[in-house]
């Protein structure tokens, strides 16, 4: 592709990157979409529309929006050949991946939702939460990171959850995919893996006969997948699941092609998957050598980051070091206490 990275090992054999409201197939019978989002950094989500006997199976759905509806209508009426579509795949719950879902089986009557258990709950559950302040739990955990009052304040006014903003009404029920399983789409077979870290349930597809691997957010080329802490789950240690992931792809033959959900579809897995472990590798010793005394997550965060971090970052700067301390935590490399302020504080166990 036009900008191929002289450093960059991997390789982009597909030749041309589709428009709007166009197909590009990848594959036999696999075509890539490619759809503008509104999210900085990320720019565009790519989207699977895969042949399938009777009908079509859609994977992954863009952006809850008026234009995100009138490319996919333009897409309908390009290339579905006056086959509806039967089943939409989610990889995941988040909006530029499960934002349209419930506009797609309304508009397809038949058409199934297919995702992991843990994905569509999650998204639901985020859809119904329509709660408009910030509830004093959620507050509080952000003071536990070190977040001044002012800072509190303004994210109190910005308001909560603005999931069911950016997303249609989320199906009330689901055709539950677990890992390992196998499916047919177009006569062949896929197999479901599922990784976490970056989600709950991630699913991504394989088709060993095609030599595919549609991995959603889970591995993506040139950016590493957002992996923060969240009022949902203020302990966990979402890092240690993803880097528990990256094996699981080892045995795939190296040379798959995947498919991610942002950047180009790619050659060259094991390396990638080299190159996020060691990613992960190098920020949490960066961020160990930085815990020489107790600090709070937002003093030690921006130690982790090569770049400066603009006062905007830092809500998912934080929520990314965050991960990083749990990990180190998980490890028992690094220790939380809390201090009578509130606050957490993080160094270095003894
Ligand atoms: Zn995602």
């Amino acid at each position: 592709m036009t900008d191929h990275r002289p450093d960059d090992p991997l390789t982009y054999p597909v030749g041309r990157r589709p428009d709007h409201a166009e197909c590009v197939e990848v594959a036999p019978g696999v075509q890539w979409i490619r759809m503008q989002i509104p999210i900085p950094g990320l720019d565009f989500i790519n989207l699977w529309l895969i042949e399938d006997g009777d009908g079509w199976t859609i994977v992954d759905t863009g952006l809850r929006s008026k234009k995100t509806q009138a490319w996919w209508e333009e897409i309908f009426a390009k290339y579905l050949g006056g086959k509806p579509v039967t089943r939409v795949i989610c990889t995941h719950f988040h909006p530029d991946h499960m934002g349209l879902a419930g506009w797609l089986v309304e508009r397809f009557p038949g058409a199934v939702l297919w995702m992991s258990f843990g994905e569509w709950s999650f998204g639901r559950m985020l859809w119904l939460d329509t709660q408009e302040e910030m509830p004093e739990e959620v507050v509080r955990f952000y003071r536990r990171l070190g977040w001044g009052e002012q800072a509190l304040a303004a994210f109190r006014k910005r308001g909560y959850n603005f999931y069911s903003q950016v997303v249609y009404d989320v199906p009330h029920g689901v055709r539950r995919i677990v890992d390992g399983e196998s499916f047919q789409i177009g006569g062949r077979a896929w197999r479901v893996i599922v990784g976490q870290g970056h989600s709950p349930e991630h699913a991504c597809l394989y088709c060993a006969e095609l030599g595919l691997l549609i991995s959603g957010d889970q591995i993506l080329p040139r950016i590493t997948p957002h992996i923060g802490i969240y009022p949902s789950e203020p302990d966990g240690n979402p890092l240690q699941l993803y880097i528990d992931s990256i094996d699981i792809f080892r045995p795939l033959p190296a040379d798959t092609l995947v498919l991610p959900a942002h950047g180009d579809p790619f050659r060259g897995l094991p390396l990638r998957l080299d190159a996020l472990a060691h990613h992960h590798d190098v920020r949490l010793e960066r961020l160990y050598v930085a815990c020489d005394k107790p600090q709070t997550a937002l003093e030690v965060v921006p130690a982790m980051f090569s770049r400066k971090l603009k006062p905007d970052d830092m809500r998912l700067a934080s929520a990314e070091g965050v991960a990083h301390l749990h990990c180190l935590m998980g490890m028992g490399r690094v220790v939380r206490e809390m201090a009578s302020d509130g606050v957490y504080r993080y160094r270095r166990a003894a």
